[in-house]
């Protein structure tokens, strides 16, 4: 299956673990679009603005990779974009729970699919919480970006 394929999140902020699964769904897919979400109650640490400058930064040397912003659902923006195919990651059984859910909520709507990886266990950690807290007291968070 190739792509585009649509990696959704808030990515407040862009971990090392996110980058690990984009590199793994450039892989098999060959496009991904990094879909960074902007709802009102997806507002948080860095400003949205902030954030999509950042994973811009990232990949602004790999044509593969395309970094946008939306907000509403989920599936109406891979609609819109012409994607088929939804990319989540995947760090624990809760983790899994709740992304098979909304999997099959996003299927239902709509028809898309969702492709789950499973976090590489040395970058599961790294949630985007636990880095938001260790920059809140003050710690370097440079080791866990990308
Ligand atoms: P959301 O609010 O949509 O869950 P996140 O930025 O927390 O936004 O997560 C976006 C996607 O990245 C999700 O599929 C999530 O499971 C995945 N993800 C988050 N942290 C990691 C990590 N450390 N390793 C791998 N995948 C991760």
């Amino acid at each position: 299956m190739r792509g585009p394929v649509l990696f959704p999140g808030s990515f407040d902020p862009f971990t090392l673990g996110h980058a690990d699964i984009v590199r793994r769904a450039l892989e098999l897919f060959g496009e991904v679009v990094i879909a960074v979400g902007c709802n009102e109650q997806k507002s948080g640490w860095m400003p949205i603005e902030e954030r999509i400058l950042s994973i811009s930064m990232l990949y602004k040397d790999e044509p593969r990779v395309r970094v946008e912003s939306y907000s509403g659902l989920t599936v109406d923006f891979a609609r819109h974009q012409g994607i088929g195919v939804i990319v989540r990651g995947v760090r624990s059984t809760a983790d899994f729970e709740y992304e098979m859910q909304l999997a099959d909520v996003n299927r239902r709507l709509s028809g898309i699919e969702t492709v789950l990886l499973p976090a590489s266990p040395e970058l599961a950690s790294l949630s985007s919480s636990v880095v938001r807290e260790l920059a809140h007291f003050g710690h370097d968070i440079s080791p866990f970006l990308p």
